[in-house]
């Protein structure tokens, strides 16, 4: 670990934030009273009151939204009102469709020219946030393309050269479709990093900062994530102008629809049992599994596959073609077990999933919370299983002390939990 992770993981209020008290109960990040501070506490409680589009709430109540979320209340208004927006708030809150019905509010949809560009670290995240822009978009029949890598390249210029409004792109291919001409900067009009932290860490910043580069001067730049640390908003300092912060603490970070289990088992040989054993447990639900690298999720899946339990499995390493079906079957619920590597640990959003199990602990700290985050969507249930070897205890008392939470030994009823 760095210095600079062990620092506090938010920036505390600014100059005219009042600290929100906690909330009486709920989910977090669903009472429109709690957790947030920042330097704005402006809140519309309802999308009627956002003065948007009129087939932009058909669009919204379309799709079956009632109520705007906290952070929705929050971050919607001054998105729109064209300002600089850091929005923190936890996973499944909402956060796609705060700057999906902010683009789509902005953009005027009678202009065939780029206005738009939203970028997110995964193929699989660019081709979720797609589809929730249409979706929302339907009425104003908006063209949203997901600009991705692992697809034909003349294929995505022909798309782009054709007139898309919103492109929802991984860096690579964004930059490549930019350099060959085919995406056109000039109409920009909003920069989006979904899972800004990671997209301004060091695997991606320089393709970032290489794609910044073709915005025009006055671009409305928007970060969102769950987890914002202290040097990822140091670094926002250069590009964004006099931005609204809308943060919560890293205290109320983790979720609490979600329960924490550990399941100590000594040694790593014995996590294999551990989840067999388990296995009729997970397969009630919709469960994504977490090992640390490709390796050990061909092993793990193989593993599990020679003991005939159903699974599958997913990695950077696959084709995208491949990638494609098994998303798409989990997000069916015609597969219901998921081994994974930290690839699907952010944004994505499959209601059903109840059940995270960390088979390794994670790497850092941020993607704890991005994993377990995968359950309890907006607000339903969830449990996070962890298995723990010896050599694995002070990593979770790292993540207990960091995140002020408390993990607990995992009960024999687990299964009434689900
Ligand atoms: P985040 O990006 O914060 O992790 P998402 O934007 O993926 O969260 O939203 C999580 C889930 O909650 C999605 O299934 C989404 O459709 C749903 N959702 C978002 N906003 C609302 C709302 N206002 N009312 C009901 N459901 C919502």
């Amino acid at each position: 670990m760095t210095d600079a992770n062990d620092q506090a993981n938010y920036v505390s209020n600014g100059p005219s934030g009042d600290v929100a008290p906690p909330p009486a109960g709920g989910a977090a990040g669903m009472d429109p009273d709690g957790l947030i501070e920042g330097n704005w506490d402006q809140v519309v409680e309802s999308f009627d009151e956002m003065e948007l589009k009129e087939k932009l709430l058909r669009g919204i109540y379309a799709f079956g939204f009632e109520k705007p979320s906290a952070i929705q209340q929050r971050a919607i208004v001054p998105c729109c009102q064209k300002r600089d927006v850091i929005a923190q708030a936890q996973s499944g809150t909402g956060k796609t469709a705060t700057f999906s019905v902010s683009v789509l509010q902005r953009i005027d949809e009678t202009s065939p020219d780029c206005q738009a560009l939203v970028m997110a670290p995964t193929r699989e995240l660019a081709q979720q946030i797609q589809k929730v822009m249409l979706a929302l978009g339907e009425y104003l029949e908006v063209n949203c393309h997901a600009c991705i890598g692992g697809t034909n390249v003349r294929d995505d210029q022909r798309k782009l050269e054709s007139g898309v409004q919103v492109v929802v792109g991984t860096p690579g291919r964004v930059h490549d479709m930019i350099q060959r001409h085919s995406l056109r900067t000039n109409a920009i009009k909003m920069f989006v990093l979904d899972e800004a932290d990671e997209m301004l860490s060091r695997g991606f910043k320089d393709q970032i900062y290489d794609v910044f580069k073709y915005m025009p001067e006055d671009i409305q730049v928007i970060l969102l994530s769950a987890t914002m640390p202290v040097e990822v908003l140091e670094v926002t300092r250069r590009f964004m102008r006099d931005p609204i912060r809308i943060l919560v603490k890293k205290e109320e970070l983790t979720l609490e629809g979600i329960r924490q289990f550990y399941v100590m088992v000594e040694k790593e040989e014995w996590k294999f049992d551990t989840l067999c054993d388990l296995y009729d447990t997970v397969n009630v639900t919709q469960a994504v599994i977490f090992c640390n690298t490709r390796r050990k999720v061909d092993w793990l899946t193989q593993q599990m596959t020679q003991k005939k339990f159903t699974v599958s499995s997913m990695h950077g390493d696959m084709e995208q073609q491949e990638r494609d079906l098994i998303m798409r079957e989990f997000r069916s619920g015609s597969s219901r077990v998921l081994i994974t590597t930290d690839l699907l640990a952010r944004g994505i959003d499959v209601q059903q999933v109840s059940l995270v199990i960390n088979y390794d602990l994670p790497g850092n700290r941020e993607n704890y919370i991005h994993r377990i985050g995968r359950s309890g969507r907006f607000g339903r249930k969830g449990v996070a299983i962890n298995f723990v070897a010896e050599e694995d205890k002070r990593v979770m008392k790292d993540i207990e002390s960091f995140y002020n939470t408390n993990i607990e030994e995992m009960p024999m009823n687990i299964a009434d939990l689900l």
